[in-house]
C-alpha cells in the first residue's frame, strides 16, 4: 500500500502519524476494554480526552484565559447562521469584509438573521478568472460603528486569498466592534494572537481532523448575546456551560484532532509550523511564477499558504495535468468548479516532499508540452 500525496482541499490529508497511531489504537484504547468511538462521551476516558485536547489547543493557540474553547458540530456552514443567532440576537446589524466564495456564502445566510452591510468587497464580476484576488485596502472599509460585529474569512480556501496582517479596528474607529473570522483553512497554519478576536470558528475537516467537528474559540462577554429562538444545542452560553457536553460530541473527531494538536506540539508549535508552511508556500508559488505556462492571479502579498489556485495558459491541457499528475500520486489537484483550473492544498500535514513532488512534475509536465 502507498499514500498519495494528496491535494486536496477538505476533507483533506491528516499526518501519517497521527493515523497510525489512531490504527493501533482503534480496537482498544489504552486498556479502556474498547475503541473511543465506544465510549460514554461522560466516562473519566473520554473526559480525559477532551479535557488534553482543549489544553493543548490552549497552549498551542496561546488562548487567553477569558476565552472559551468550544466543541461543536454541523461545519463552518453552519457557523454562518449560528454565529449570527448568538451574537446578534439583541442587535441584528453584521458587517462584513467580502473577499471570495466563503465570506460571499457567510454574507447570504447572516442575511436570514440580521441586516447585513458589506463593509468592503473584492468582488472583481468582469474578471474571466479570478473574480477574488486581493483583500480591499483597510482604509476603504466602510464600517456602521453599531454594527454587532465584523466578519471576515480569514483566508478564502477557493480562492486561494489569506489575511496575514489583521485589520486596526480602533483606527476605523469602530475599536469596540468584535472581530469574527472564519478559520476553517488556515487555523493552526501559525500562531495567532487571540486576543484581537471576538469570535474564531472554523469546521476541523482542513488542518485540525476529521469532519464532524467545528471549533469556535469565543471571548466570554459574547456568550450571552443569543436569539431566543438559537437551538439550545447551538447556543454558545449553553455549549460552554456544559464543557461542550450539552448534547453528545463528535468523541472521535476530538480524539483525532487531540492527535493532531499532540503531533504539532511535538513538531515545535505553531512558530515552526509557520516556517515550514511559509517554505513550501514559496517553493510552489516561486515554480509557478517562474514560466508563463501557468498563472497565479492572486496579489503576491495575500496570496494563501494553504491553498493555491492556478491555471494552466492553455486550458484544453487541463485534463491531461490532472492525469499525469494522477499518475505519479499526486491526487486532488482539480479546483473547485466555480473557480475552474488548478488548486494545491498544502496544510499542515503536507510536507515539503509533497511539494517538491508536485513542482517536479509541474516543470516536467511543461517540459513534455512545450
Ligand atoms: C470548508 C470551509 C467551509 C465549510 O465548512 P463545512 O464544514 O463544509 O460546513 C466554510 N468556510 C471555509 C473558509 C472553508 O474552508
Amino acid at each position: 500500500m502507498t499514500r498519495a500525496w494528496n491535494f486536496g482541499a477538505g476533507p483533506a490529508a491528516l499526518p501519517e502519524a497521527v493515523l497510525k497511531q489512531a490504527a493501533d489504537e482503534m480496537l482498544e484504547w489504552h486498556g479502556a476494554g474498547m475503541s473511543v468511538m465506544e465510549m460514554s462521551h461522560r466516562g473519566k476516558d473520554f473526559s480525559g480526552i477532551i479535557g488534553q485536547a482543549e489544553a493543548d489547543l490552549r497552549e498551542l493557540l496561546k488562548v487567553p484565559a477569558n476565552y472559551k474553547i468550544l466543541f461543536m458540530q454541523g461545519g463552518a456552514i453552519a457557523e454562518n447562521a449560528i454565529v449570527p443567532m448568538n451574537l446578534a440576537g439583541k442587535n441584528p446589524k453584521i458587517d462584513f469584509v467580502e473577499t471570495g466564495s466563503w465570506s460571499t456564502k457567510s454574507i447570504t445566510e447572516a442575511s436570514r438573521y440580521a441586516d447585513v452591510h458589506i463593509a468592503a468587497t473584492s468582488l472583481n464580476p468582469k474578471a474571466p478568472q479570478g473574480k477574488y484576488t486581493r483583500i480591499p485596502s483597510v482604509s476603504d472599509w466602510h464600517l456602521r460603528p453599531d454594527t454587532a460585529y465584523l466578519h471576515l474569512c480569514g483566508n478564502e480556501t477557493i480562492d486561494g486569498v489569506e489575511y496575514f496582517a489583521w485589520p486596526d479596528l480602533e483606527a476605523l474607529g469602530a475599536g469596540h466592534v468584535p472581530l469574527v473570522v472564519d478559520v476553517s483553512s488556515h487555523i493552526l497554519s501559525r500562531p495567532l494572537d487571540v486576543a484581537k478576536f471576538g469570535l474564531l470558528y472554523g469546521g476541523a475537516q482542513k488542518n485540525i481532523g476529521p469532519a464532524g467537528l467545528t471549533l469556535v474559540i469565543i471571548r466570554e462577554d459574547l456568550l450571552d448575546q443569543a436569539h431566543p429562538l438559537c437551538p439550545s444545542a447551538f447556543r454558545y452560553k449553553t455549549v460552554a456551560e456544559n464543557a461542550s457536553m450539552f448534547n453528545t460530541p463528535p468523541t472521535y473527531s476530538i480524539y483525532i484532532a487531540g492527535l493532531v494538536f499532540q503531533w504539532l506540539k511535538a513538531q515545535g508549535g505553531l512558530a515552526e509550523m509557520e516556517r515550514r508552511n511559509i517554505a513550501k508556500a514559496e517553493l510552489l508559488y516561486q515554480t509557478l511564477d517562474r514560466s508563463d505556462f501557468y498563472i497565479s492571479h492572486v496579489e503576491r502579498a495575500c496570496r494563501s499558504r494553504m491553498n493555491v489556485p492556478f491555471f494552466l495558459a492553455d486550458e484544453s491541457r487541463n485534463d491531461a495535468f490532472l492525469a499525469g499528475a494522477a499518475e505519479r500520486g499526486l491526487l486532488q489537484l482539480k479546483g473547485h468548479k466555480s473557480v475552474g483550473g488548478m488548486r494545491a492544498s498544502i496544510y499542515n500535514a503536507m510536507p515539503i516532499e509533497g511539494v517538491r513532488a508536485l513542482v517536479d512534475y509541474l516543470q516536467d509536465f511543461e517540459k513534455t508540452q512545450a
